[in-house]
């Protein structure tokens, strides 16, 4: 067996992840700083917590998975987070992207579909003191219409299409990020910018991620 990292160990993973991320092109000293505070081990299974501080994206329960930490530092440089913004995000899973974002806003929203997911991520922002993190079970493609407006939104799991409700549930001249696609392999990131005019829409990435559902799953 092997022994789990000491703490030591854990911040000398992530101070390398951190300098990995700013040759990889993250220069927002805030986005870098932030991903610096968040302990990724804690939100990754136990049975990863050597691979906590890697590149990847990571399995956790209800087959889900917890993003690539390239990917959470650029959604998060791209969201452009002021401190007194109000941010939804929709796919809580582990917490960790929601984690990032309670160090650069006012107030983080979070929906998940999985109970079982957002009771243990609520379990790691208690653990973690991240008090401005609130969260609920529910389908996030309808939005929290009773929290809504939002400065910005930020999607991590793959639509088919950008849903009407979240629109909606963006100020003007707020924006989303979200990832559009068919299939897995076809899937994009997009900033969509929402104006007096209507809608201004940009591609940023391809991207991987798990399919937004509608809906809750029967087991919740
Ligand atoms: N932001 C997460 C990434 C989780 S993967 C992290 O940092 O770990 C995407 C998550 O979106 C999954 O947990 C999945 O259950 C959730 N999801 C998918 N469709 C959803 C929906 N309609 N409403 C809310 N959550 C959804």
């Amino acid at each position: 067996m092997v022994a789990a990292p000491d703490e030591d160990e854990i911040d000398t993973r992530k101070i390398a992840l951190v300098m990995q991320l700013r040759r990889q092109g993250i220069r927002d000293a805030r986005v870098l700083n932030a991903m610096e505070r968040v302990p990724r081990d804690v939100f990754v299974p136990k049975t990863f917590t050597e691979r906590a501080y890697e590149d990847q994206a990571l399995p956790i329960e209800c087959g889900q998975t917890i993003s690539q930490p390239y990917v959470v530092a650029y959604m998060t440089e791209v969201l452009e987070v002021g401190p007194r913004m109000k941010v939804l995000e929709v796919g809580t899973g582990s917490g960790y992207q929601a984690a990032v974002l309670s160090h650069l806003c006012r107030r983080v929203y979070s929906i998940e579909r999985y109970r079982t997911l957002l009771r243990d991520a609520d379990a790691r922002f208690r653990k973690l003191d991240l008090s401005n993190i609130t969260t609920k079970t529910g389908d996030g493609s309808k939005g929290w219409p009773e929290q809504a407006p939002f400065d910005r939104i930020i999607v991590t799991a793959a639509a088919q299409e950008v849903p009407f409700d979240l629109i909606d549930q963006l100020k003007i001249d707020g924006w989303m990020i979200i990832p559009v696609g068919r299939t897995t392999e076809d899937q994009a990131l997009l900033k969509i910018r929402k104006t007096e005019e209507g809608l201004e829409q940009t591609k940023l990435l391809p991207v991987r991620f798990v399919p937004l559902v509608e809906g809750l799953p029967k087991e919740t």
